[in-house]
């Protein structure tokens, strides 16, 4: 049996990534549940007003960290065909899948965790959290249908009001980053 539906995804290439590739389906992008969730309030709504002169402009300034762009500072990606600066727009990062490179690592005491294999410049995407989307009231099933099941790891993160994202059973390896006292990484919404 595969352990991947989905034919855009590598295989494992370690030993620890084939473990826990086992433990979960792996998915490239959320599932929704239902229609009507998903959808980022306002998100795609409005064009930014960047402008970007590609003989002229660093790429940065295409809705990148150095432009004032108002879908970046909203966390919200541009989207094509509406965004000003069109095909070297640098807000789409999730779109464009340009997610850092990682591996699976076995720890000594937290179970699985995921590590870079290379040195992220500070402020770099790392990997869109990606599982099912799911209503809150779903969400408390789904706790307590976990907890009754002895499940010690949860894989849930508050999206929304009432939308949830559940990387229990279906998810992508940003499930695997663990807790820390001293983060050098943070979650966007
Ligand atoms: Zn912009
Ligand atoms: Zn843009």
């Amino acid at each position: 049996m595969p352990l991947t539906t989905d034919a855009r995804l590598p295989p494992p290439r370690t030993d620890a990534e084939r473990a826990a590739l086992a433990t979960f389906e792996l998915l490239t992008e959320s599932v929704i549940t239902r229609p009507a969730l998903g959808r980022a309030e306002g998100a795609g709504d409005y064009p930014c007003m960047c402008r970007y002169n590609p003989d002229a402009d660093p790429l940065a300034t295409a809705c990148g960290p150095h432009a004032q762009c108002i879908n970046r500072q909203l966390f919200v990606e541009c989207v094509p065909g509406v965004c000003p600066v069109g095909k070297k727009c640098q807000n789409r990062r999730i779109l464009t899948r340009q997610s850092a490179a990682v591996e699976v690592v076995q720890t000594a005491q937290k179970g699985f965790g995921l590590r870079a294999l290379e040195a992220l410049p500070a402020g770099a995407f790392v990997l869109e959290y990606t599982g099912e989307v799911i209503s809150r009231s779903m969400f408390l099933r789904r706790a307590k249908a976990y907890s009754a099941l002895g499940h010690r790891h949860f894989y849930f993160m508050s999206l929304q009001k009432d939308e949830i994202i559940d990387a229990q059973r279906k998810g992508g390896l940003a499930r695997f980053i663990n807790h820390s006292c001293n983060p050098n990484c943070e979650t966007q919404k």
